[in-house]
């Protein structure tokens, strides 16, 4: 067949026509700068905002920065890897994680991906890690108690499932314990639980699995770990991918537990990267947008209505404090973006008060909607009693004779006091709880030297659960103290006090 060299153009010059069709000169890019766990990228316009990039060498990276001419990625691997030049791909997919129940009882990095050693997660689906979070509508006020088994928290400052609750006190005060406890409670109470670790040791992290697993509470927990030695952009997404592993059961009806240890690490390597990208320093040199950060962060755990399968999650986020100090930036945002703060005090923790817990700082806006009524009926009192307690000891320190009415409130604070300390690992249910605070509150123990008081509330429980069994059922069935049940209570404790003495 003869072909006239005009048409052999005219075809070559229609294969180049198809070929730059079907190819998107967008859609790859090269590498402009790198370093840091940054790389600047050249050539990806129609990138979107917190898409995953394909580096050479099996690095992945995110589009956080979209400039004019450039694409501020950061790197989720090694970075010393990349070379200026390298080609970028974009992926067209934002960064997902794998969800669903394989990941119970795992510990996974940032991406999903396992890190225990214990072999590949089974996942049938993954999801984008960032999401808006749902609307009012679908939401609905809570109801339920997420019961920590902490009776200084229960009773005080009750969380309902679906809330979001900070812990905020200054290093080694007890806030990650509060945390653990609260998970090792949640055992055969039908929440599951995830734990992001981030900035913290790595052996801190592998400790803590340890403890988890030998009160039996991996089984319905996920540990997502970005630790102090990961680079900044995976400790940035860490919280992120938590919520997003929640979310997935909260869509399923189930209620979730999450926690995040600790948002100040997260906000550092946050401000890291950014300054890194070479977004405007502001306040503490902390990016304008931190407080988004955080709000869109927290803003996902919700307690969803019926129409939408009645799932929640409820967040406990961590802040550590610098000498106290509340007012902080970062500590005052997520103040005011959570519903209440359990503070964690110094002082109270070297003094022996553990949880160090200050009932007059500490706030739930919340959760006495969901408190069980008989928690509720014996503490009502509790935080007044102790505010007044802590004013008059102040006063108390400058003279010795003090009235009999001022010494009476003296002795039923330090009493309460040590009713509300607790150790690690050891939380109580809601009936235990009810049952010390109420014996505190009638007085049984004004009289009894402060060092007896720990062991005259465990004997008293034994004796109760020996003997007067149908008392604790009855509290547990119906949730409250009805005046049939006080007035035999009383009896027992009466009872159980005479032979104590004796
Ligand atoms: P960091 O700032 O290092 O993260 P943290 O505030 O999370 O510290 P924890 O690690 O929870 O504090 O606790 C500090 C120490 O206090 C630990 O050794 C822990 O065992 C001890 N501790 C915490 N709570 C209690 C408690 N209720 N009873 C006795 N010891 C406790
Ligand atoms: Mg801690």
């Amino acid at each position: 067949m003869n072909i006239k060299s005009n048409e052999i153009a005219s075809l070559i010059k229609q294969q180049i026509k198809n070929y730059s069709h079907k190819v998107e000169s967008n859609d790859v890019g090269s590498v402009v700068t790198v370093g840091d766990g940054i790389a600047s990228v050249y050539g990806l316009d129609q990138v979107m905002l917190s898409e995953l990039l394909e580096f050479p060498h099996g690095v992945f990276g995110m589009a956080m920065n979209l400039n004019e001419d450039s694409v501020g990625a950061i790197l989720f691997g090694n970075d010393s890897l990349i070379e200026e030049g390298d080609i970028v791909k974009r992926t067209h997919r934002v960064v997902e994680v794998p969800v669903g129940d394989g990941l119970l009882g795992r510990v996974v990095n940032s991406l999903g991906q396992p890190i225990d050693g214990l072999g590949e997660i089974k996942y049938d689906h993954t999801r984008p890690i960032e999401r808006i979070a749902p609307g009012v509508m679908t939401r609905k006020s809570v109801d339920t108690p997420l019961e920590t088994g902490i009776k200084a928290i229960d009773t005080m400052i009750p969380i309902g499932r679906g809330q979001r609750e900070l812990i905020i006190g200054d290093r080694q005060t007890g806030k990650t314990a509060i945390a653990i406890d609260t998970i090792i409670n949640q055992k055969g109470k039908n929440v599951l639980c995830v734990y992001v670790a981030i900035g913290q040791k790595n052996s801190t992290v592998v400790q803590l699995v340890e403890k988890l697993k030998e009160h039996d509470a991996m089984s319905y927990t996920t540990v997502v770990s970005a630790t102090a030695s990961e680079l900044a952009p995976l400790q940035y997404i860490a919280p992120y991918s938590g919520v997003t592993i929640a979310e997935e059961w909260m869509e399923q009806g189930k209620d979730v537990l999450i926690i995040y240890d600790d948002l100040s690490k997260h906000a550092v390597a946050y401000r890291t990267l950014s300054l890194l990208l070479k977004r405007s320093p502001g306040r503490e040199a902390y990016p304008g947008d931190v407080f988004y950060l955080h709000s869109r962060l927290l803003e996902r755990a919700c307690k969803l209505s019926k129409d939408y399968g009645g799932g929640s999650i409820t967040a406990l986020p961590i802040i550590e404090t610098q000498a106290g100090d509340i007012t902080a930036y970062i500590p005052t945002n997520v103040i005011s973006i959570t519903d209440g703060q359990i503070f964690l005090q110094t002082e109270l923790f070297n003094a022996g008060q553990r949880p160090a817990i200050d009932s007059g700082l500490s706030v739930s806006r919340v959760g006495s909607a969901a408190q069980f009524k008989c928690v509720k009926s014996v503490a009502k009192s509790l935080k007044i009693e102790l505010a007044n307690f802590h004013e008059l000891q102040a006063f108390a320190q400058f003279g010795s004779d003090l009235d009999d009415a001022t010494k009476r409130i003296l002795i039923h604070g330090n009493v309460l006091m040590e009713v509300l300390k607790q150790n690690q690992y050891q939380p109580k249910t809601f009936v235990e709880q009810t049952i010390e605070i109420f014996t505190a509150q009638n007085r049984f123990m004004d009289d009894l030297d402060i060092d007896k008081i720990k062991d005259f509330l465990d004997g008293l429980m034994i004796e109760l659960k020996k003997d007067y069994n149908y008392l604790l059922d009855e509290i547990y069935n119906t949730k409250t103290l009805s005046s049939d049940v006080e007035t035999k209570l009383i009896e027992a404790i009466k009872n159980y006090k005479e032979a104590y003495i004796n």
